[in-house]
């Protein structure tokens, strides 16, 4: 059996727990290509205008694997943390999916909700690889590869200080196709920047613009979430909004308090337009900014008719003005 995974929205927090899980089972992994103009407009045209941006490209990577697999497999993540929810579009994207691509292989689903208790997530994990293989022993291996395979990446990321990309490319080459994997760095370090927000905005390189490699080449280092640890994540969030409310809270509200108290020159936040959960956390963010006083801070909103001249004028600006304080801040020491 061939199970498709689309290189859209948790692919980038989840892929090797996925592809480890499925390949234990004996099935084999395809992953779509990355995101291209066609799939953006084609996965906008199954949707109303109003749906977020990484939603419509979602839809578009679905789409490309439509004649290429058995099955697809998109989990509908309600909660991975207790008390602590996602966005309704996570809730819904099965059935999304099924109801707007009525032409795709049949999916295999599962629901992640921690509020439910243990068991029910291990049979939900469970009736899932069962599907794919019989033998309750070679799931119950499958689950527990998997998740070993999601702490090992998570450990590669922030002990190695990699992005996601990075850290996919070194566990498993060029196979993925990943399109970041040579990062260099930039030979003078003008900055630091760091960037907050979720994977599937901060590494999508068609819809971001090409926005760490344009950094980089111009003599920014590039810090993200997923080079903090998860404690302190935890407690920048506990600083700022008195404890989580939505999942993946930490890429933005946990990653930005961090950066804007050490290891960041300036944080550009990246968000998608429409969004709601992001619009709250980000305002946040800012908020905690001018309070501080001490890190600048920008938020760049992405949507499917953003102009590349338009992020690159805004970046350019930003990070002038960051190398502009470091010099008067350099200045006033001497
Ligand atoms: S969190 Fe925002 S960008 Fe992400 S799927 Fe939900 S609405 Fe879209």
């Amino acid at each position: 059996m061939r199970v498709g995974i689309p290189r859209a929205l948790l692919y980038y927090q989840y892929y090797p727990a996925w592809k480890t899980f499925f390949e234990e089972l004996g099935a084999e992994v395809v992953v779509s290509p990355p995101t291209t103009q066609a799939m953006l407009a084609e996965g906008s045209a199954r949707v109303v205008a109003d749906t977020c941006l990484p939603v419509k490209v979602f839809l578009g990577h679905v789409l490309s694997l439509v004649d290429k697999c058995d099955r697809i497999f998109i989990p509908a993540v309600r909660s991975v943390e207790k008390k602590v929810y996602n966005c309704s579009k996570f809730l819904g994207l099965p059935d999304m999916t099924k109801a707007v691509i009525p032409e795709a292989p049949p999916l295999l689903e599962v629901d992640i909700d921690v509020n439910e208790g243990k068991s029910r997530l291990y049979q939900s994990i469970y009736a899932m690889g069962r599907s794919i293989n019989w033998n309750p022993f070679k799931v119950r291996q499958a689950g527990l590869a998997a998740w070993q395979a999601y702490l090992d990446y998570r450990e590669l990321m922030s002990g190695s200080k990699l992005t996601p990309p990075e850290a996919l490319a070194g566990m498993y080459g060029t196979a993925e196709k990943e399109p970041e994997v040579t990062r260099t760095g930039p030979a003078r370090v003008k900055g630091t920047v760091a960037l907050i927000g979720h994977p599937y905005l901060i590494y999508d390189e068609y819809i971001n613009h090409r926005l760490i490699r344009r950094l980089e080449q111009s003599g920014n280092r590039i810090v993200t979430p997923e080079m903090v640890a998860t404690p302190e994540l935890k407690s920048a969030i506990a600083e700022i909004t008195g404890g989580a409310y939505w999942t993946y809270e930490e890429e933005v509200v946990g990653a930005g308090g961090h950066y804007l108290q050490s290891g960041a020159d300036g944080v550009i936040g990246i968000m998608a337009f429409g969004c709601g959960p992001d619009s709250l956390m980000m305002d946040m963010v800012r908020r905690h900014s001018v309070g501080l006083g001490s890190t600048p801070f920008m938020c760049l909103t992405l949507e499917e008719h953003t102009a590349e001249a338009g992020v690159v004028t805004r970046l350019e600006a930003f990070t002038d003005m960051i190398y502009r304080r470091k010099k008067k801040d350099r200045a006033v020491c001497v």
